[in-house]
């Protein structure tokens, strides 16, 4: 474990000589460049305090994730299927001491049901999430709701990518993990802290540090290419918890030669029953929140930056400009929940934290558009075989954005036939033709016989 190096991230966050305010702009500067940055390098950029230089950082980080990843962001519906657990995580509410939380597995019917209101609302990619049960919460099941979740089509409409985020696997478990056809497999180490770690994971299987350190050298060895890392903000100070992540991040990119398909920066939200999201040890509020997902975006170019709908509308508005590449709209963190939205209290009672952002999916796409984001519901990726490494090739040789802008387009174009009301449809229609204006001519034709199918009646045109 001694890629996550505790004394030397210590040392960075105590070291004065980082707070010299012309290295925090060389080192901007030097992400420029869009290479990345050492951990030394982002514990300089996660001391800046001075406004001037937060603004040059925030504007670096925009210029970056618009350079590699274009206005595009990805949106996608968290799908929970069970929130029985047999750990006691002191900030989830599904932790086991929770009596006053309604247990709840959903059955394969009642996961697809789910399944059918989110494809009706226009969601095309879910992340499935479960709890950890070794009797509920099986392998089995996990593949028999995937399995259900692909089976569905609605005139043409369907979900093409299913993330994945569970417990860590053996290797063995992870290969069949890998034959359900799943997207990313997405699993956070909450705090790379040591000590914070142990004491917040009182019992349980996920007390072990380590095997969830190495959940994803597991899957990577297990050939699921694409991996999706976090921590949990608010557990320990964030500027420790920003060094862990991007250390992990670099171990595994100098072990497989792909780092983290994603990295999510979930932060603490109250919980029923759960101490620590009560009040949390090491609360991050709003300025740094917005500092550590830029220093991301600088550290790791290429990764995929996840903002999920715990944080509230303006917030997430302002965090699109930093570096955010994938976000959540219309969730609900209760199994069942979708169906059964309109009962507010039986919700409340099986939810795992409270949600910050409640706006549905449709209030979510327009508002993107209205900011100037491209609102995609690309899955094309994974599907053509454009994941690990030949991912990040393209990605780094600035190609990505040629394919992703046409396939955005395209999906874009199938939401409003499909989703929108008579009133936004114009409004983004007229957004989606600009859009198109701003490619050269080439990939011009090529979105506009792709976007004519997509009139035409065809579905799911990508390339
Ligand atoms: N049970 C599995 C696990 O813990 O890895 C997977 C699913 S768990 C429901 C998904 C994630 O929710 C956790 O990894 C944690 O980061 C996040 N989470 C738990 N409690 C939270 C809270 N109070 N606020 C925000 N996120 C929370
Ligand atoms: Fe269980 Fe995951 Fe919640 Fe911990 S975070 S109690 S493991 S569901």
């Amino acid at each position: 474990m001694e890629f996550i190096n505790e004394e030397y991230i210590q040392s960075l966050i105590e070291d004065n000589a980082l707070l010299d305010e012309k290295l925090q702009i060389e080192v901007i500067e030097k992400a420029k460049e869009a290479k990345g940055l050492s951990l030394k390098d982002a514990a300089v950029l996660l001391n800046t305090t001075n406004p001037e230089i937060l603004e040059n950082l925030f504007s670096t980080a925009k210029e970056i994730k618009e350079r590699i990843y274009g206005n595009r962001l990805v949106l996608f519906a968290p799908l929970y299927i069970t929130n029985l657990c047999v750990n006691n995580c002191l900030y989830c509410a599904f932790r086991r001491d929770n009596r006053e939380l309604k247990r709840r597995t959903l059955t394969i019917d009642e996961i697809g049901e789910e399944t059918e209101f989110l494809i009706k609302q226009g969601h095309k990619r879910i992340l499935l999430v479960a709890g950890e049960h070794p009797k509920k919460s099986t392998l089995d099941y996990v593949g028999k709701a995937i399995e259900k979740i692909y089976s569905y089509d609605i005139n043409g409409n369907n979900i093409r990518r299913i993330n994945v985020n569970t417990a860590p696997l053996t290797l063995e478990d992870f290969k069949t993990l890998k034959s359900f056809q799943i997207g990313t497999y997405q699993c956070f180490q909450e705090t790379y802290h040591y000590q914070t770690y142990l004491k917040m994971h009182p019992d349980g299987p996920k007390r072990d540090f380590a095997w969830r350190l190495f959940a994803m050298d597991r899957a990577l060895q297990a050939d699921i290419d694409d991996v999706g890392i976090g921590a949990l903000f608010g557990l320990t100070d964030y500027r420790f918890e920003t060094l862990g992540l991007l250390s992990h991040a670099f171990n595994l990119d100098s072990r497989y030669g792909i780092g983290p398909h994603t990295i999510s920066v979930p932060r603490l939200e109250p919980a029923l029953n759960a101490p620590a999201a009560q009040k949390p040890p090491h609360a991050v509020n709003d300025k740094h929140f917005k500092k550590l997902v830029a220093v991301i975006r600088l550290a790791v170019p290429y990764t995929g930056i996840i903002l999920s709908t715990r944080e509230r509308a303006e917030l997430r508005r302002d965090l699109f400009s930093v570096g955010v590449s994938q976000i959540s709209a219309g969730s609900r963190t209760s199994p069942g929940a979708y169906k059964e939205s309109k009962d507010a209290m039986a919700e409340h009672q099986m939810e795992q934290f409270q949600l910050g952002d409640h706006r549905p999916l449709d209030e979510v796409v327009y508002d993107c558009c209205d900011l100037g984001y491209l609102p995609s519901f690309c899955t094309a990726c994974y599907r053509s075989h454009r994941t690990g490494d030949r991912f990040m090739e393209l990605a780094k040789s600035g190609n990505i954005g040629k394919i992703c802008a046409p396939n955005a387009l395209a999906t874009f174009q199938e939401y409003i036939n499909d989703f929108a009301d008579e009133e936004t449809k114009t409004k983004v229609q007229k957004f989606l033709a600009k859009e198109i204006e701003k490619l050269d001519e080439k990939t011009k034709n090529a979105v506009k016989k792709m976007i004519e199918k997509i009139n035409a009646g065809e579905h799911d045109v990508y390339f």
